[in-house]
């Protein structure tokens, strides 16, 4: 029974590595050869649609079928040349994953021959069957479908697979009355909304800004083991993580991996990514080992959110394709192993001008500080006024297992500063009525003119903290490694312009009652330094001390996404979703049930797999080596060793004992998951979170202990030492 993990441990032990070639030496020589970007446009369209299709991009003016048909056929062309046969309208469902349609280009001609096509029309608009995608009864199957729509601010690029070649357009995904049935709709929305109103609050200080980009870099946290490993852990396959397992003698204690140069058939999986990045035109920059045994990171350079998002998520595709080859498997799950650290997503996220200032980079000028003090300050008070919000838009079913776990952030939302921007703002609350003078005096008696440009504890920065600046701009930690960061983004960009609005509203209300732009700014700064003081937290973000504190402060500490996801639905979250146009009442609550729904189907994978390898691999395991017991047992006795044998008695109960408690808690599991199935979809999620749930710990206790007792040769699962160490 145990054949298979001893054929996957021979195959994984022998691997070699894998030959990695470039299309050229230099990475600028093919950067972005797979995508129809800016130059690309330039060269296969007239001058006079390109200039059509940037001022449509750019200032949003109307695209006609003219001009639709010319970058229709420029695509083709361009894709043409370069072998592609098919093309796909490229969008993000909410079932967390990519979705494509492959249509050939070419299409019947007269005498039986065929021509290649694509209308502006394909481009635009297309009809993929969404009766299968996940809309939380927005739509019923029957009713009309819903179709994908040009996102023309992304650009399309070419996927190769082996040598079939597919043009991928980045579009959305929304159904026949309006509603979104994606994550890329709202996140558009989402920085409309903020673009707008964080202009309006430029205009204080900058008549020349007209546009504010928010921006993401994000940093992708990732497992890689050896495929064959993989195949040999059926909970593995069925749910991305690990459903047992004993903790190997050697987990992370010793951070020699965090240290440790990276293993040599991983760094040809890395460079052989990076190729398949660069072609795709995503920047990715940095990579290294992680804390936990056979845990990695990669990151590009941060870019305009909907492009940042849409490379991520092209990313993570190809991270799966390019293991393919390296016979290793990508796991993004967020906890895949019980004990050892599991994986994020760091978003950091920040505010750009077309100006070119990063708004979240303090200056050495004094005045100009007041703006990036107004930003910062008013971030922080969106994140203190919707926590809750902001922790709906990170629950899953993995990342659960991750917050609060002692290793990533807590489901406490905070925010971290550091010591210096702590003294600015005391500074800035403490400091009584001031009066404007000509210079820079104002500046100074608010201590504005202390920050310095680069700020010191970049370095020593906190690395508990779920949301913490880090010199130019905020890291949202607490998102999970499989997340589409769409959800947490959409959230996050709709809190700060809602609150960017309020503040131009008071702001502007104190210059009409007469103040001074300035202290009237001030003034409302000032103000809400104090109100949302108990979201701020310097302290160690794992410790049961913060637990406490939070509590004392009034901080929502919520655990489960079940509960989390409710905050959704709250008068005030409707206020600021709703009420800015991001999604409609329907549209929410269909979200919502979307993620409800999710998670009870995730629960109730794993709870069936567990239930099924416990009972049919693990249990036999332990009564073969069990019989082989009471064989020997029975022999001892033959032979008149009685004591002996009495010894091995224990060992047989020990074995009894468990395998009885995995069967009564297995059948009590499903009896909880039959109750649970007849719920309504919100109350199923809790039950299937409050009363099957808590089956896994205690059945993987017993199973874990056959683990040790079951001998190494007779244990069906490849073993955490296996999984983690082998490379
Ligand atoms: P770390 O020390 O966390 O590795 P880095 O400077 O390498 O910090 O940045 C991590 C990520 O943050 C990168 O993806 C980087 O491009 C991104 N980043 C840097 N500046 C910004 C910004 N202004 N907006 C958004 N992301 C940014
Ligand atoms: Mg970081």
């Amino acid at each position: 029974m145990s054949r298979l993990r001893f054929i996957a441990l021979e195959q994984a032990a022998s691997r070699g590595i894998v030959d990695v070639a470039a299309p050229s030496k230099k990475v600028s020589d093919y950067y972005g050869m797979n995508v129809f970007g800016d130059e690309a446009m330039k060269s296969y369209l007239s001058s006079d649609m390109y200039k059509k299709l940037k001022a449509h991009v750019q200032k949003g003016e109307t695209l006609d079928e003219a001009l639709a048909d010319a970058v229709a056929a420029a695509m083709k062309t361009w894709a043409l040349e370069r072998g592609v046969t098919h093309y796909t309208h490229w969008f993000q469902p909410l079932t967390g994953s990519t979705a494509e349609k492959h249509d050939a280009f070419f299409e019947p001609s007269d005498n039986g021959k065929v021509l290649e096509k694509f209308k502006g029309s394909a481009l635009v608009r297309q009809e993929p069957d969404a009766s299968s995608f996940p809309s939380g009864g927005i739509r019923n199957t029957f009713e009309a479908r819903g179709y994908t729509a040009w996102d023309p601010t992304s650009p399309a690029f070419i996927i190769e697979n082996g040598s079939s070649k597919t043009l991928c357009i980045p579009t959305v995904f929304v159904s026949y009355t309006g509603e979104a049935l994606d994550h890329k709709a709202p996140l558009l929305k989402s920085l409309a909304l903020i673009d707008k109103a964080a202009t309006a609050v430029c205009e204080y200080f900058d008549k020349d800004v007209t546009h504010v980009y928010a921006t993401l870099g994000v940093e992708q946290e990732y497992f890689l083991i050896d495929r064959a490993l993989y195949f040999a852990r059926p909970d593995l396959v069925m749910s991305g993580r690990t459903l047992f397992g004993h903790t190997p003698a050697k987990g992370q204690q010793l951070e020699d991996h965090y240290f440790g140069s990276i293993p040599s058939r991983v760094r040809a999986y890395m460079q052989d990514l990076e190729i398949e990045a660069y072609k795709l035109g995503i920047p990715l920059r940095t990579r290294h080992n992680e804390v936990a045994p056979s845990q990695f990171e990669c990151a590009p350079t941060f870019e305009e959110i909907n492009l940042a998002n849409d490379h991520n998520q092209l990313l993570m595709d190809i991270m799966e394709k390019v293991a393919e080859r390296h016979n290793f498997k990508v796991l993004l799950h967020e906890k895949p192993f019980a004990g050892i650290n599991g994986s994020g997503k760091h978003n950091n996220w920040s505010l750009a001008t077309n100006t070119g200032v990063n708004l979240l980079q303090p200056t050495s000028k004094a005045k100009e500080n007041l703006q990036f003090l107004t930003f910062f300050v008013n971030i922080i008070k969106a994140v203190y006024e919707n926590a809750d919000l902001l922790r709906a838009s990170i629950a899953s079913a993995g990342n659960d297992f991750r917050l609060g776990a002692n290793e990533a952030p807590p489901a406490i939302m905070s925010v971290f500063i550091g010591e210096q921007l702590t003294e600015v703002l005391d500074e800035l609350e403490h400091n009584g009525n001031i009066k404007i003078d000509k210079g820079d005096n104002m500046y100074m008696k608010l201590g504005i003119d202390k920050i310095p440009p680069i700020l010191l504890d970049n370095t020593d920065r906190n690395r508990t903290s779920p949301f913490a600046f880090t010199g130019n701009k905020f890291e949202f930690r607490a998102v999970g490694s499989s997340a589409n960061c769409a959800t947490a983004l959409v959230v996050l960009n709709t809190i700060v312009a809602d609150q960017l609005k309020k503040f131009k509203a008071e702001v502007d209300a104190q210059i009409e009652g007469g103040k001074k732009k300035e202290v009237a700014i001030v003034d409302v700064l000032r103000e809400y330094i104090k109100q949302s003081k108990a979201i701020r937290f310097e302290g160690n973000g794992y410790s049961d001390e913060w637990v406490e504190e939070a509590a004392k402060r009034g901080l929502s500490n919520i655990k489960t996404t079940p509960h989390a996801l409710e905050a959704y639905l709250s008068k005030k979250s409707r206020q600021v979703l709703v009420g800015n146009g991001i999604f409609s009442e329907v549209e929410l609550e269909a979200r919502v049930d979307v993620m409800l729904h999710n998670y009870a189907l995730k629960v109730q994978i794993e709870s069936r797999a567990l239930g099924t390898f416990a009972m049919n691999q693990a249990i036999p395991s332990a009564l073969e080596f069990q019989n082989k017991l009471i064989e020997n047992a029975r022999g001892l006795k033959e032979l008149g060793l009685k004591e002996e044998s009495e010894h091995l008695k224990d060992l047989i109960k020990d074995l009894s004992r468990h395998v009885n408690a995995i069967k009564t808690n297995v059948d009590a599991m499903i009896e909880a998951r039959k109750a649970a199935n007849e719920l309504d979809t919100h109350h199923m999620a809790i039950a299937y979170c409050e009363k099957v749930k808590p089956f896994f710990d205690v059945i993987r206790y017993h199973v874990d202990k056959l683990e040790l007792m079951v001998p190494d040769d007779m244990w069906p699962f490849p073993k955490y030492r296996e999984l983690l160490f082998i490379k």
